[in-house]
């Protein structure tokens, strides 16, 4: 270990930056976040050190850096733009025994910065030990993006809860069950998020009363069209957090390759030569699943309540009275609208959407005469093998023939595949592609040969 990384309290001790500039400004104002009294030597200031000098919190010394005022610091840092005078600055906190950090000069510095992922009271710190400060800096990207704003809430509550935590379980088994159960419950955190103070506080009542042994829930995520990058990030949270995971056919690989990896996997999607898990059977899977404690995460393609039986799984485990949360995504038609350059409205081409199930496949289900009025875009999903019917009702109704449609296979991967032609060639594109495929009815389709940008690896 090069450094040991420590957590300084630096509440009204006094510090000395030495430089002005935009890169002093930056330290400047971590200092000042952490609550330092901050003295500031320069020869000459930014516009903000003169205006943190106005309000009070800054001691601006205008001049030539002298060891001198290094005496009586908790921490010193060196952020001018002259190596020599950082390299002074460094030898004289040396000599006192105070700690100094040199910008860009780890190797002349006693304390480094870390990266920091800033959820007070909760803190990250990220550092290469100056090696690879990129490195350092996507790593905190990457915690940043999946540790939810709320978290820092949740450690305050946590921290003004601990006297009655400890008061109230005497069994300190039985109190570590109860904080995994405070830091995982969903839904407290979401009214946390949502500043819902009373809702919150009635979830902590509840956390109180209830016996400490664990009960499941039951998280309904979306997992978008396909590329990964489309998962929200309260979905890829909750794919973290899950005991397990229940998926179907349209979850993409690359996102089952982000579920946490101890996490049970239960497929209830078709394979080949095999028919589907049958609806009643899946709602039993994740019954039995939650009844027995754990923290299920039902992963769907697309949108769950967008043609995903979503509503209808919660009906389920609603009536088992199971806690249940739902995670939207990323529906196939915005994802193969976007990945297509196909845009689902446009004032010149299209006023309304609608999201239509080829399945549909009795008479008088669909109303065809509405679907066939001009000015809006008609998106079918599961059409593939209805794309004769669909062309023969469209045309029957009165949409003209030329009328553009697109058909967009495994939109959004790397193997999205579209093809485009008329409505009288639905039929025929349709065979040329394989499901999942989304077809695309309206003038917004000819928006394509301009807007088109996704280069898959393999296109018609
Ligand atoms: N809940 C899903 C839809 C499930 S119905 C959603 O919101 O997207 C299944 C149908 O969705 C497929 O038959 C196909 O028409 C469409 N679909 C899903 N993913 C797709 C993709 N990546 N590309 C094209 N169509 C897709």
């Amino acid at each position: 270990m090069d450094y040991l990384p420590l957590f300084c309290q630096l509440k009204n001790r006094a510090c000395l930056l030495v430089g002005a500039g935009d890169v002093a400004e930056r330290k400047a104002r971590l200092l000042l976040d952490a609550g330092a009294k901050l003295t500031v030597n320069a020869l000459t200031f930014t516009s903000q050190f003169q205006i943190w000098a106005d309000e009070g919190k800054v001691r601006l010394l205008k001049g030539e850096f002298s060891p001198l005022l290094v005496d009586e610091k908790w921490l010193v840092i060196a952020a001018t733009d002259s190596d020599v005078v950082n390299q002074e600055v460094s030898e004289a906190a040396e000599q006192r025994r105070v700690f100094c950090n040199v910008v860009d000069a780890p190797e002349s510095a006693s304390v480094i910065m870390p990266s920091i992922i800033d959820r007070s009271p909760l803190m990250i710190a990220v550092s290469s030990g100056g090696n690879a400060p990129v490195l350092a800096r996507l790593l905190r990207e990457r915690l940043e993006s999946i540790l939810p704003q709320h978290l820092g809430k949740l450690a305050q509550v946590a921290g003004g809860l601990r006297a009655r935590v400890k008061a109230h379980f005497t069994d300190a088994a039985e109190r570590r069950r109860w904080w995994e159960k405070l830091f995982n419950h969903h839904r407290l955190a979401q009214s946390l998020a949502n500043n819902d103070d009373a809702q919150s506080g009635q979830y902590l009542e509840e956390l109180f009363s209830e016996p400490v042994d664990k009960h499941g829930e039951v998280i309904l995520v979306g997992a978008g069209p396909g590329d990964a990058g489309l998962l929200t990030l309260k979905g890829l949270q909750q794919m973290q957090l899950a005991d397990v995971v229940v998926y179907d056919r349209l979850v993409s690989d690359s996102v089952m390759n982000l579920i946490r990896r101890d996490a049970e996997r239960i497929f209830v999607g078709k394979r080949a030569g095999h028919h589907c898990v049958p609806q009643e059977r899946i709602n039993e899977i994740l019954l039995e699943q939650a009844l027995m404690g754990k923290r299920v995460v039902r992963l769907k393609g697309g949108d769950p309540f967008i043609f995903g039986r979503g509503g209808e799984e919660l009906e389920a485990l609603k009536a088992a009275g199971i806690a249940f949360s739902v995670v939207p995504g990323i529906t196939a038609a915005s994802g193969c609208s976007a990945y297509s350059g196909i845009p689902l409205t446009h004032r010149d081409h299209a006023q309304s959407v609608r999201l239509i199930t080829g399945h549909a496949k009795q008479d008088g289900v669909l109303d065809w005469a509405c679907l066939a009025q001009g000015q809006q875009t008609l998106v079918f999903y599961m059409g593939l093998t209805q794309a004769p019917e669909i062309q023969r009702r469209l045309l029957e109704n009165g949409l003209p023939a030329e009328t553009p449609v697109a058909l967009v296979e495994n939109g959004t991967s790397q193997t999205q595949r579209v093809v485009t032609g008329s409505l009288t060639e639905l039929e025929s594109l349709a065979k040329q592609v394989q499901s999942p495929s989304l077809i695309i009815v309206g003038t917004v389709v000819s928006l394509r040969q301009k807007l088109n940008w996704f280069a898959s690896e393999t296109r018609l």
